[in-house]
C-alpha cells in the first residue's frame, strides 16, 4: 500500500502545544506529515513565514515523519502540487467547527478528490489558539505550559524589541 500523507496547513504564528498534540496524534494515523505555513494576507503575522518555519522545525524535531514547508496562493494547488490526498486540521470549539466545515466545503467543490480529516482537540489544550499565547505574552504573562521553549524565547524577543501588534 501506498503511504498516507496529510498535509497539516495552517497561520502558526506561532506553534503552540495545541498543533504539536494534532500532530503527534496524526502520526498515528498517517506515515508522514506535512506541516504547511499559510503565507496569507492576514494583515500583520507577529512572526514571518520563515521564522515560523523554523520554530515549527525546532518544535517537531524527533516526533517521527514531519516535514514542514510553507505556501502561498490556494491550499488545493498546493496539496495537488505535492501529490498529496488528505488535509489535516484540528478541532477545538464549535466556533471552529462553523469555520472549517466553510473551508472544507470550499476545498471539496475546488478538488473532490482531496478529503480534510478532523481530529478533536485534547482537552488541556482546548482554549489554546496563538492568539491567546501572544495576548498573554504581549501583556507579560508566563507561556511556558503553552508553547516549546524556543517559541517562548522567540516571543519574548519580539516584544521586547519594540513590540508588535496581534
Ligand atoms: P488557521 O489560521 O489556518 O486556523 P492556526 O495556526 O490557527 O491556523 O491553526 C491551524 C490548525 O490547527 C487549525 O485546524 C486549528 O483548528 C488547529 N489548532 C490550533 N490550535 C489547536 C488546539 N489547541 N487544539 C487542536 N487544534 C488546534
Amino acid at each position: 500500500m501506498s503511504e498516507k500523507i496529510a498535509v497539516y496547513p495552517g497561520s502558526f504564528d506561532p506553534v503552540t502545544y495545541g498543533h504539536l498534540d494534532i500532530i503527534r496524534r496524526g502520526l498515528s494515523v498517517f506515515d508522514h506529515i506535512i506541516v504547511a505555513v499559510l503565507n496569507n494576507s492576514r494583515k500583520d503575522p507577529l512572526f514571518t513565514v520563515n521564522e515560523r518555519v523554523s520554530l515549527l522545525k525546532t518544535a517537531t524535531e524527533g516526533l517521527g515523519s514531519v516535514s514542514v514547508d510553507s505556501f502561498d496562493g490556494l491550499l488545493m494547488d498546493y496539496v495537488h502540487k505535492k501529490n498529496v490526498k488528505i488535509v489535516l486540521r484540528g478541532l477545538r470549539a464549535i466556533s471552529d467547527f462553523e469555520y472549517e466545515l466553510q473551508i472544507a466545503s470550499i476545498n471539496k467543490s475546488l478538488n473532490p478528490e482531496i478529503e480534510t480529516c478532523f481530529m478533536m482537540t485534547s482537552n488541556r489544550f482546548s482554549f489554546l489558539s496563538s492568539s491567546m499565547v501572544k495576548e498573554v505574552a504581549k501583556y507579560g504573562g508566563s507561556v511556558h505550559d503553552l508553547v516549546p521553549e524556543a517559541v517562548e524565547q522567540a516571543i519574548k524577543q519580539k516584544y521586547s524589541a519594540g513590540g508588535h501588534g496581534l
